[in-house]
């Protein structure tokens, strides 16, 4: 039977992810077109995106050159095996991303998701200290507050109750760093805090408590985006830096949603002048236009595999989807998009006017923080007494409304608009957020 896609259709079927169901089945909110900065939705209005989708739309939405580019890949080479064969494709883009990674960078390991990513990066990391004969190194050390996606070992490092509590025991042998959130010192904080950077010496005793020679990696987000949007206090990601080495830890920044321009820089690694061990990365990679990512690996850990007789596979460890063609071929196009516009260096010259437009917002009603770091912004507001989450979540629905994409987590609103974002677009979702948090309860 044919459906005209644009009419109500039975929505019992679809389990929504991270979504309030019952809620979302009642008062649907469909998107049914996007171009650059705006969704249009079922009943036919604009939406500016204040989110880029999920913090992946980073070029904005439908952009020509990688559209054509899935295209005219689908019509050419749609899959091809990715264990023991290759495409050119694969290759390409794995030059294309250590060409804006930090020099350190020097092998790709794909994934099709965030998720994907942090599990290949914690398995490679347990991995590596084995192939070098450190095989008692299987411990790891996550966040407080931390988000690495939804799979056993993300929720396990990961440092959100809400996504660990009810799902059993999970991985073993993990510990977790303190949060770095310190709303007594830094609140209205722009940029990076002051205070904080002492939180790091907290894994000085976790090694104290299980022993350097029991410890793997330690996985950060550089800027923890899902909790919230707490940015690194100065000096604590290089203090991380500097006590992993001394202990041959491995450091991990998961820059799933930091990676491709939203700091103002290529990633995190860069903006902060801290280089990790491996990287984790998806959603921007293919400006969130088809599944994929992709763990960036130092030669040092490549290399430790690489060992053997040279017919044995080096890493059993893969996906059926790993490389897929066509998600590669929106890789280069949308590394090349960013890099054609410059939208790296745009999100950091706008990331001033940003922090501006953002922190005009305090002294508005139940504003109770405001952060920012290159075209990622946060507000938090005071939550309504006993009913959490509820006026975060009233907010994100009547901005809905009045046009703008805002995304909640707990009671803060986060935003991470496409970098493509202009100043009237900037003044337009700040305002229309304004009139949001005077309107509700
Ligand atoms: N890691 C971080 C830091 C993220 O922000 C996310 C998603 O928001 C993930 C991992 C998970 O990515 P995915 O939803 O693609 O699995």
């Amino acid at each position: 039977m044919a459906l005209d896609r644009k009419s109500p259709n039975d929505l019992n079927a679809f389990w929504m992810p991270f979504t309030a169901n019952r809620q979302f089945k009642k008062n649907p909110r469909m998107f049914v077109g996007a171009k650059d900065m705006h969704y249009t939705t079922s009943d036919g209005r604009q939406v500016l995106d204040g989110t880029a989708g999920l913090w992946c739309c980073n070029a904005g939405h439908c952009r020509p050159k990688i559209t054509e580019s899935i295209q005219k890949q689908a019509a050419e080479l749609d899959y091809a095996p990715a264990f023991q064969m290759g495409h050119p494709i694969a290759f390409e883009l794995a030059n294309r991303i250590l060409d804006i990674a930090p020099d350190e960078m020097a092998h790709v390991f794909y994934t099709n998701s965030g998720s994907e990513s942090v599990e290949t990066a914690l398995k490679l990391a347990i991995a590596y200290h084995r192939a070098r004969g450190d095989g008692a190194r299987t411990r790891l050390i996550g966040r407080e507050r931390g988000y690495h996606g939804v799979n056993f070992g993300g929720i396990s490092v990961g440092g959100i109750v809400t996504n660990r509590k009810v799902f059993g025991p999970l991985v073993p042998g993990v510990d977790h760093l303190p949060h770095t959130h310190l709303p007594e010192e830094n609140r209205w904080s722009k940029g990076c805090p002051e205070h904080g950077a002492h939180l790091a010496d907290d894994l000085e005793r976790i090694i104290a408590l299980h022993g350097a020679e029991t410890i793997a990696a330690v996985i950060v987000e550089p800027v923890a985006g899902s909790t919230g949007v707490l940015l690194p206090p100065k000096g604590y990601l290089q203090k991380l830096r500097d006590i992993t080495k001394k202990h041959g830890i491995l450091l991990i920044f998961d820059e799933v949603i930091t990676g491709f321009g939203r700091t103002g820089a290529a990633f995190a690694a860069e903006k902060y002048g801290v280089v990790p061990d491996m990287m984790t990365t998806a959603k921007g990679l293919t400006n969130g236009v088809i599944p994929m990512g992709a763990v960036l690996a130092t030669a040092e850990v490549h290399d430790a595999f690489m060992n053997g007789p040279e017919h044995m596979i080096e890493l059993f460890h893969g996906y059926t989807y790993s490389g897929n063609p066509i998600a590669a071929a929106a890789g280069i196009a949308t590394i090349e998009t960013y890099r054609e516009e410059g939208l790296f260096e745009r999100a950091a010259e706008l990331a001033p006017y940003w922090e501006e437009a953002l922190h005009s917002l305090k002294g508005v009603r139940n504003v109770i923080d405001i952060r920012n770091e290159g075209l990622i912004g946060a507000v938090e507001l005071e939550p309504i007494a006993g009913e959490p989450t509820k006026r975060a979540f009233s907010a994100f629905l009547k901005a809905y409304d009045k046009g703008i994409l805002i995304r909640t987590t707990g009671d803060i609103i986060a935003m991470s608009p496409p970098l493509i974002i202009s100043k009237e677009q900037i003044d337009e979702l700040v305002g229309t957020l304004k009139e949001v948090l005077e309107e509700v309860e």
